[in-house]
């Protein structure tokens, strides 16, 4: 057989089974303890009696005539007597006289029984004789001089009281199954309560798809289980949801970007094949088609770099370099364009101590030639551009630092992002893929390091790059004679 598997159905299950044991275990207590102390009721009257009849002083009597045996007893015990049933039987187990009240019947006296008794002991049992109801027996030996002289019965009916425990009984019987019905009806509503907002999460989750991704779920109670579980679902989604528009808008840039050189490839190659009929003309269009061969190049390469980077793939040529060394070279390199010259601009290199790091120094250039070609690009004719080093503790950063326009506060969180560009309408000749950014950060991040961008401060624009630090290299004295 299967059974449902459903949570409500496996609650409710486990809700009445422990209900159902803990009922059967409070009844038979309750059914366990009555009926002992019935028994111990019955037992301390007729083991009075027995105790009184099996005294040495009740010899006499014990030796009367059978005929008188009942007179005896009324004479002796009185009203007490009324209701029990008495026996006496001799060292053999023989019976020497028996209570009117048991006519023809006779208590049993069963051969274990006898021969406990016959060895000192008291034995206490509830027998049924001949289909009537049971009866409680206490059997006590006699001893005169240390030998067993004679046996004591004194039996008394437990009708009434077997009644008692049998109505008890049915109620139980009743009640029991009436309460489990009952229990799995409550257990069934309860669990069904207690999931409905799971339901209701189930029905709008089941509504949600990649179309959909801005719908969230309904939170009743954002601090119970549930809540908890359903606002986690929901900044799930929100990551999915910028994730998924992340990747909508990479498959649209990266196919914008492409399209434009792909257009001119093929409108000059077009062109070249209708109209060209002279070598240089014929080289024009090469050339041309090289440029936008290179540029595709580098956005296929930047784009490649990146992915390898994020997934862990990027090899870098580690070693240990002096960064205020490195960077001053750097500078010193881009100060030669005689572009810069002619628009005045200049890259001041400002170190404030000395910095080792462990790079890739190839990645390192990549890192600062982009950030200084955009800072280059946005400051204005006659302006410097500032590079500052700053050691700190187990870290150093670089500020690159302009006088441009700065970067929008709206911009900010997207800069690092591929293919972002501030300006959109601006094109490809005047800026570039927006690949820069995302690479700086990613190489950076390659390097163990961090950037952070700030276009509000007062100085300037400022891109920062830290990186960690390494202890600065010992010079080798060579040994003196
Ligand atoms: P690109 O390769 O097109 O320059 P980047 O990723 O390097 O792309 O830069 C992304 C955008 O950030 C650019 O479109 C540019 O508008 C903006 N940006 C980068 N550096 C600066 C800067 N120093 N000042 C102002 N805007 C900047």
């Amino acid at each position: 057989m299967r059974f449902p598997s459903s949570i409500r159905f496996t609650l409710t299950l486990w809700y009445t089974l422990t209900l159902a044991v803990v009922m059967l275990l409070f009844s038979s207590f309750v059914y366990l303890t009555i009926r002992a102390d019935i028994y111990k009721e019955s037992d301390r009257e007729i083991q009075s009696l027995a105790e009184a009849l099996a005294s040495p002083t009740m010899e006499p009597f014990r030796m009367a005539a059978p005929s008188v045996f009942d007179q005896v007893l009324e004479d002796f015990f009185g009203p007490k007597i009324d209701g029990k049933f008495v026996q006496l039987f001799d060292q053999h187990g023989t019976v020497t006289a028996a209570s009117k009240n048991l006519n023809q019947m006779r208590l049993p006296l069963s051969l274990p029984t006898f021969q406990k008794v016959a060895h000192g002991k008291v034995i206490r049992e509830t027998q049924t004789i001949d289909g009537l109801p049971p009866m409680r027996i206490v059997t006590m030996p006699v001893f005169a001089d240390q030998k067993l002289v004679s046996i004591v019965q004194v039996g008394t009916s437990l009708n009434e009281k077997v009644e008692t425990l049998h109505k008890l009984l049915i109620v139980f019987c009743i009640s029991i199954p009436l309460g489990i019905l009952f229990l799995c009806g409550g257990g069934w509503f309860l669990a069904g309560q207690a999931l409905k907002p799971v339901d209701l999460i189930t029905r709008s989750a089941q509504r949600i798809t990649a179309e959909n991704l801005s719908q969230r779920l309904v939170v009743l109670n954002p601090n119970d289980e549930i809540g908890r579980l359903a606002e986690t679902f929901n900044s799930t989604l929100e990551r999915l949801e910028a994730s998924f528009n992340r990747t909508r808008r990479f498959f649209t840039d990266i196919s914008h970007e492409l399209r434009t050189p792909l257009t001119i490839i093929r409108g000059e190659a077009e062109v070249g094949l209708k109209w060209a009929k002279e070598p240089e003309e014929f080289r024009e269009i090469i050339q041309s088609t090289l440029d936008e061969v290179k540029w595709m190049s580098g956005i296929v390469e930047s784009l490649l770099e990146l992915s390898r980077a994020e997934e862990g793939g990027l090899h870098l040529e580690m070693q240990e370099l002096d960064l205020c060394e490195f960077l001053a070279t750097l500078v010193h390199e881009l100060n030669q364009q005689v572009q810069l010259h002619e628009q005045g601009k200049v890259v001041d290199f400002i170190p404030a101590g000395q910095a080792w790091v462990q790079g890739d120094q190839r990645r390192l250039r990549q890192i600062f030639m982009n950030l200084l070609d955009n800072a280059l690009k946005f400051t204005p004719a006659d302006t410097n551009v500032r590079v500052e080093l700053t050691p700190k503790d187990g870290s150093v950063s670089v500020a690159v630092i302009d006088k441009g326009p700065g970067i929008p506060p709206d911009d900010l969180p997207h800069i690092f992002e591929r293919f972002y560009r501030v300006d959109k309408a601006r094109n490809r000749n005047d800026g570039g893929s927006g690949l820069g950014l995302s690479l700086v950060k990613t190489l950076t991040e390659a390097h163990s390091g961090w950037i952070e961008v700030s276009s509000t401060s007062a100085t300037g624009r400022t891109f920062v790059v830290s990186l960690p630090t390494i202890p600065v290299p010992q010079p080798i004295h060579s040994k003196t004679s």
